[in-house]
């Protein structure tokens, strides 16, 4: 989804459930973790924070760029008929007038007027409806009309900012969220250009461009992983709604006639990546879209349980042949297809698109791995937090640890952490007590933690040139020669879902 027909609404409802057990997962706790931990932080805090906006960290970079590579690795290695592209985030100013985006990319925005508060029209009212399931429009939300929003606003909700009951709303009005800046010196409208809303409408303009270069032959996918930008009107919850995100999509073009089928495939395959990658089917679930956007035959989201209720990460769209045709009329270029194992038959291909937001992925990821999980023995607590990443996705996958820093275990424990730094993204801690050290370990979420010891460098010991590998979720630990270890682990990551 992207551009909206005339009334078309972005559905979004912040749902908080109760949570009673202290343990849970919560969206406070991620945060502070993401921030204790180096996953997150917010930009700019120093100057008290830039609103909707955040850096990610040491580990964040890291995770962020794991499900980038799991996304692109599924999309395109396992797939032969799927190819890459890297476009421009600033497209000519027409991409978007042929898009949609310049006349209709937009939210239905209402204000309070006593405290000039600003709100998502559709929000305000998911959110009361949430609160308030005996009072609601007797619609969904995404159907109604401004005015039909103006009304049940005006006779139901009190602003939540200011709490006043007078109800002194501005008329309900829709704002584009498109960011508009221009190109070199003059500020006039030849030089107007806007960051892009989307990734993939550089897949479309350049569509002639993979077909010819790589001979390219229908049905095909390109893929793409970059920035967009929104001018959201409201963002919370951390990084889940942002001005500036990245999305992970990817065209399927295909031969009209085909695209149900094709559709309802890759339907399967997105509902599939999520699952290998470790989010339990009890947490996903499939939002089918009652209105539609004007370009679109069929839509489906795909829901993530956050700690906030059910939201979306992914949507799954039947584009139809719209994005080619605009870009034919109002480019003035041919973008059909020539079917040569069909007779030369010729037409617009037709658009399945699958559209992941990489930062909820992150989010969803994150929350999914969450556990407090009680290890104490004989009726006593203990708690350790530890992320239940899989092994592809965690920022590290080796830790190595020294038992002791002396009699030089330190040494082989660096030389170690050295020969293993070619095949996996490694860290060394040394401080304070093992059992400490993999519970810092288990925070972040390090599936194997690596720990030499006596007997590692003692020549007359069993265990020589062995060493201990403790398995994060299971917290077993096994002898492992030296030799073997790289082998060792390699196999563990591959089993890891079997
Ligand atoms: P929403 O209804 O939540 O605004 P959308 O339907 O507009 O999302 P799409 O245009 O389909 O979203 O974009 C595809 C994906 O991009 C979404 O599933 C989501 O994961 C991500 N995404 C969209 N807007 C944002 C945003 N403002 N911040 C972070 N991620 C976003």
């Amino acid at each position: 989804m992207s551009v909206q027909s005339g009334i078309g609404i972005r559905s979004f409802f912040i749902m908080a459930k109760t949570v009673s057990d202290p343990h849970a997962c919560t969206l406070d706790k991620i945060i502070s973790l993401c921030k204790r931990r180096g996953f997150v932080y917010q930009a700019s805090e120093i100057y008290g924070g830039q609103a909707g906006a955040w850096d990610y960290g040491p580990l964040g970079v890291e995770f962020k760029r794991n499900i980038q590579n799991a996304w692109w690795h599924y999309m395109t290695q396992l797939h032969d008929d799927v190819v890459g592209l890297d476009s421009a985030i600033f497209q000519h100013h027409k991409t978007w007038e042929a898009s949609g985006h310049v006349a209709h990319f937009s939210d239905p925005m209402i204000d309070c007027t006593e405290c000039k508060a600003r709100f998502r029209a559709d929000q305000l009212i998911e959110e009361f409806v949430s609160n308030h399931p005996e009072t609601n429009p007797g619609k969904p939300v995404d159907t109604m009309t401004h005015e039909e929003m103006k009304a049940f606003i005006d006779a139901n909700i009190n602003c939540p900012t200011c709490g006043s009951k007078e109800r002194k709303y501005t008329a309900v009005r829709e704002f584009n969220l498109m960011f508009k800046t221009y190109q070199g010196p003059v500020a006039d409208d030849s030089h107007l250009i806007y960051l892009r809303p989307e990734t993939c409408q550089g897949i479309f303009t350049d569509f002639k461009n993979i077909v010819q270069s790589n001979r390219m032959k229908i049905p095909f996918g390109v893929a793409q992983v970059g920035k967009s930008f929104r001018n959201e009107i409201i963002f919370k919850n951390f990084i889940f709604r942002t001005c500036e995100f990245e999305q992970m999509e990817m065209e399927y073009f295909c031969k009209p006639g085909t695209d149900d089928e094709i559709f309802q495939n890759w339907r399967k395959e997105r509902w599939n990546f999520y699952l290998k990658y470790g989010i339990a089917e009890k947490n996903l679930q499939w939002h089918h879209h009652d209105k539609l956007a004007h370009y679109a035959k069929d839509a489906y989201d795909i829901q993530y349980n956050f700690p906030i209720g059910f939201e979306e990460i992914e949507g799954i769209h039947n584009r139809t042949d719209f994005d080619l045709s605009q870009h034919t009329k109002t480019s003035g270029k041919d973008m059909d297809y020539m079917d040569q194992d069909d007779g030369n038959n010729k037409y617009t291909p037709y658009v399945i698109e699958t559209s992941a937001g990489l930062n909820r992925n992150f989010l969803a990821f994150l929350c999914e791995a969450y556990e407090e999980q009680n290890v104490g023995s004989d009726g006593k607590e203990d708690y350790r937090t530890v992320l239940h990443l899989h092994p592809k996705l965690a920022p590290i996958t080796v830790a190595v640890l020294p038992l002791m820093k002396k009699d030089g275990l330190a040494e082989k424990a660096q030389e170690l952490r050295h020969a293993l730094k070619e095949d996996f993204v490694t860290d060394y801690d040394q401080s304070g007590t093992v059992g400490k050290r993999y519970r810092r370990q288990d925070e972040v979420g390090t599936p194997f933690c690596v720990t030499v010891d006596y007997d590692t460098i003692t020549k007359d010991s069993a265990n020589y040139d062995t060493v201990t590998v403790r398995n994060r979720d299971t917290m077993e630990q096994q002898r492992v020669k030296i030799s073997e270890l790289t082998g060792y682990i390699h196999n563990e990551i591959k089993q890891w879902n079997l």
